[in-house]
C-alpha cells in the first residue's frame, strides 16, 4: 500500500475547486446521463476513466495428463504453498483488517478437504490445472449456495483458484490493471488480496458487478476510505476509457456525465477535501449546539487514529471483535488488558464499551448455539450472556478493574435488549460490579417502542440502526438481494428513533446513535432533529459529518426530521430532508 489510510487523502480529491457549490450528498445526475445503481460504501464521490480488471483465466482444458497423479499432486502442492505464502505476505504488507482476511484466504488455499477433492480428480487422470479448477469450483458453489456471510466468501475462494492455476501455468496472477493514469477500477468482484493493496494514488474509486454491503470489498473499502459502489449489475457494460462519476452516497455510477455535471462533481470533491483538511473541532450545529462525535472501534489499535481524526471519545467498542477466533471464553485478565488499553487512549473522555454481542453474523463458539435455525432471532447479544452468567460477570469484572486503573469515563452497555426487565437486571448487575453508568442498545423495535420504560430503568440508550433497520424492515442485513430495504432513512425506522429521542428528553437520559446511519452526513442532521444527542461512527466518516452538522441550526435539523418523518419511503425521506435543509438553514 503506497498511500495513507486516512479517509480523504486519495487522488480522487485532487480535482481543482471550480465553485463552492453545495456539498450535500446525493446530488441528482444530469438529466439524460445513464446511471447504474448498486450499493454505495461510504460517502465518497469520484470522477475518472474506467479501467476494467482483466478477464479471469480460461478454464483449463479437459485433456488427460501426461504425468502420473503423484507428479501432478507435487505440482499442486508447490503452487498452493507459493500462493498461500504470497497471500500471507500481502496481508503482512497491508496490516489491519486486510491481514486477517488474507491469512484466512491463505488457509483456504491449504484446506485439507480441497486437497482431497483435487487428489481424487488427479487419480482419474486430470491435469493439475483441471483438478484445481473443478475442485475449487465445487467448493465455491457450495459457499454461494449457503448464502449470507459464507456466500460472500465465494469470491475469495474463486480468487485463490485463479492464483493457483496461474502459478501452475506459469502466468502472472490476475490482478489490478495499470493503464498509466488514475482510473476507476471496474471488476466482477475484487479479491481481498487486490483490495488490500490498491494504490490509492491511482485508483480513484472501485465499482464491482457482484458483492453486497458486507463483502470484503465493502469492508476493506470502508476501512481505507475508498470510494466504492458494489453490486452494480449493469457495470458489465462499462468499457475501458469511458468517463464515469462514482457517487457512493447516491449508490450510483453515472456514465459519460455532462460537462456541467463534471463541474458539480469536481466542486463536491474539492469541498470534501476541504472538510477533510479543516481543523478538527468538536461536533456542533451552526448555532453552537454541541453534538459530540464519538468513534466506533473494534480494537484498541484503532484508538490513536480516531483521536487524530477528532473523536471526542468512543461511542461503541465492539468487544466481540476481540474474541471472534477464540474457542473458549477469554479470561478476566486478558479482557482487562484490552479494555484498559482502550480506556488509556481517552483520558477524561467518555468510552462506551459494549458487552459481547455474539450471535448471527458474529458467532462466538463459547457463547452461541451453532444449531439455531434463525440465529438473528435467537439467543444472541444479552440473551446469550444471560444464559451464561459466569461469562457476563467475568466481563463486568474485567471492565470494572480496567476502569479503576484508568481515567476515562467508562459507560457499559448491553447489546440486543428487547424488554424493560432485561434493561433493569443488566443495570443492577453492572452496579453490583461497581459500574456506575450502564445503559442499553436499542436495536429491536420493542425497545424503541417502550423507550420511556427502558430509560427509567437504565442510564442511557444507544441506538444501533443497523439491527434496528434489519428488524423493522424484516430484511437480513447481510443479504444483498434485500439491500434496498435495509435503509435507515425509511420513515418507519426514523419514527422509532424519534420515539427514543423523545423519551430521552422526557426522562433526562442521554440518547446516541452508533449504527452506520450516524456516518451519513445528511441523516446525521436528521438524527439530531429527532432528539439524538451524540453520534458514533467509523473515524473515517467524521470529517464529512462534522462539516454537514456545522451547516445547520437545531431548528433546521428539527424541520428536516419532521419532513423526513412525513415521507412515504426512504428515498422520499432523503429528498424531503434535503429540500427542507436547502429551504431553511444554510
Ligand atoms: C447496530 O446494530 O447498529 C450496531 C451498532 O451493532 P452491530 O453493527 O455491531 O450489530
Ligand atoms: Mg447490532
Amino acid at each position: 500500500m503506497t498511500s495513507s489510510l486516512l479517509p480523504h487523502a486519495s487522488s480522487q480529491e485532487v480535482a481543482p475547486a471550480v465553485s463552492a457549490a453545495s456539498a450535500a450528498t446525493g446530488e441528482q445526475p444530469a438529466p439524460g446521463a445513464r446511471t447504474l445503481s448498486g450499493t454505495g460504501v461510504g460517502q465518497g464521490v469520484a470522477l475518472g476513466p474506467v479501467a476494467r480488471m482483466a478477464a479471469p483465466l480460461q478454464a483449463p482444458g479437459e485433456e488427460p495428463s501426461a504425468l502420473t497423479p503423484e507428479q501432478e499432486h507435487a505440482r499442486v502442492q508447490e503452487s498452493v504453498a507459493a500462493v498461500a505464502q504470497d497471500l500471507a505476505a500481502r496481508g503482512e504488507a497491508a496490516g489491519g483488517t486486510a491481514q486477517g482476511v488474507l491469512q484466512a484466504q491463505a488457509m483456504m488455499a491449504q484446506d485439507p478437504a480441497l486437497d482431497k477433492a483435487v487428489r481424487a480428480r488427479l487419480g482419474d487422470g486430470a491435469t493439475a490445472e483441471r483438478a484445481v479448477h473443478e475442485s475449487f469450483e465445487q467448493f465455491r458453489r457450495r459457499l454461494e449456495q449457503a448464502g449470507g456471510y459464507l456466500g460472500e466468501r465465494a469470491a475469495d475462494l474463486a480468487d485463490v483458484a485463479q492464483r493457483v492455476i496461474a502459478h501452475l501455468s506459469g502466468l502472472p496472477a490476475p490482478g489490478v490493471p495499470d493503464p498509466g493514469h488514475p482510473f476507476v477500477l471496474v471488476a466482477q468482484d475484487l479479491a481481498p488480496a487486490d483490495t488490500a493493496l490498491l494504490d490509492l494514488e491511482k485508483v480513484l474509486a472501485v465499482v464491482t458487478i457482484e458483492g453486497g454491503p458486507t463483502s470484503h470489498t465493502a469492508i476493506l473499502a470502508r476501512e481505507k476510505g475508498l470510494t466504492a459502489v458494489v453490486g452494480v449489475a449493469g457495470a458489465a457494460e462499462l468499457t475501458d476509457g469511458e468517463t464515469v462519476v462514482v457517487d457512493a452516497a447516491a449508490s450510483a455510477v453515472e456514465i459519460s456525465p455532462s460537462p456541467e455535471r463534471e463541474k458539480e462533481v469536481r466542486a463536491r470533491i474539492a469541498e470534501r477535501a476541504a472538510a477533510a483538511s479543516a481543523p478538527v473541532t468538536p461536533g456542533a450545529l451552526a448555532d453552537g449546539t454541541p453534538v459530540p462525535l464519538l468513534a466506533n472501534l473494534g480494537s484498541p489499535e484503532g484508538a490513536a487514529e480516531a483521536v487524530e481524526l477528532g473523536a471526542e471519545g468512543v461511542g461503541l467498542f465492539r468487544t466481540e471483535f476481540l474474541f471472534l477466533s477464540a474457542e473458549t471464553a477469554p479470561d478476566v485478565a486478558a479482557q482487562r488488558h484490552a479494555y484498559q488499553q482502550m480506556l488509556e487512549a481517552f483520558p477524561g473522555q467518555k468510552v462506551v464499551i459494549r458487552l459481547l454481542d455474539a450471535g448471527a453474523d458474529k458467532p462466538l463458539p463459547f457463547l452461541t448455539d451453532a444449531d439455531e435455525e434463525n440465529p438473528a432471532l435467537g439467543r444472541r447479544g444479552l440473551r446469550a450472556l444471560n444464559a451464561q452468567p459466569e461469562i457476563l460477570r467475568g466481563q463486568l469484572t474485567a471492565l470494572a478493574e480496567a476502569a479503576a486503573a484508568t481515567e476515562a469515563d467508562l459507560w457499559v452497555m448491553a447489546p440486543m435488549v428487547s424488554t424493560a426487565e432485561e434493561a433493569e437486571a443488566f443495570t443492577a448487575l453492572a452496579a453490583e460490579h461497581g459500574l456506575r453508568t450502564a445503559g442499553v442498545m436499542v436495536e429491536v423495535p420493542s425497545s424503541a417502542l417502550i423507550a420511556d420504560q427502558l430509560l427509567t430503568r437504565t442510564g442511557f440508550a444507544s441506538i444501533g440502526t443497523n439491527d434496528l433497520t434489519q428488524y423493522t424492515m424484516a430484511a437480513d442485513r447481510l443479504l444483498g438481494s434485500v439491500a434496498e430495504l435495509q435503509d435507515p432513512w425509511h420513515p418507519a425506522v426514523l419514527r422509532l428513533i424519534g420515539e427514543v429521542g423523545a423519551a430521552g428528553a422526557r426522562q433526562d437520559r442521554p440518547v446516541g446513535v452508533c449504527g452506520e446511519a450516524a456516518a451519513d452526513p445528511l441523516l446525521a442532521v436528521v438524527l439530531v432533529g429527532l432528539g439524538v444527542q451524540t453520534l458514533s461512527m467509523a473515524p473515517a466518516a467524521m470529517a464529512d459529518v462534522r462539516a454537514e452538522l456545522a451547516r445547520h441550526t437545531a431548528a433546521a435539523a428539527r424541520a428536516a426530521a419532521q419532513a423526513a418523518l412525513a415521507a412515504a419511503g426512504a428515498q422520499d425521506a432523503r429528498e424531503a430532508a434535503r429540500a427542507a435543509l436547502a429551504d431553511g438553514s444554510r
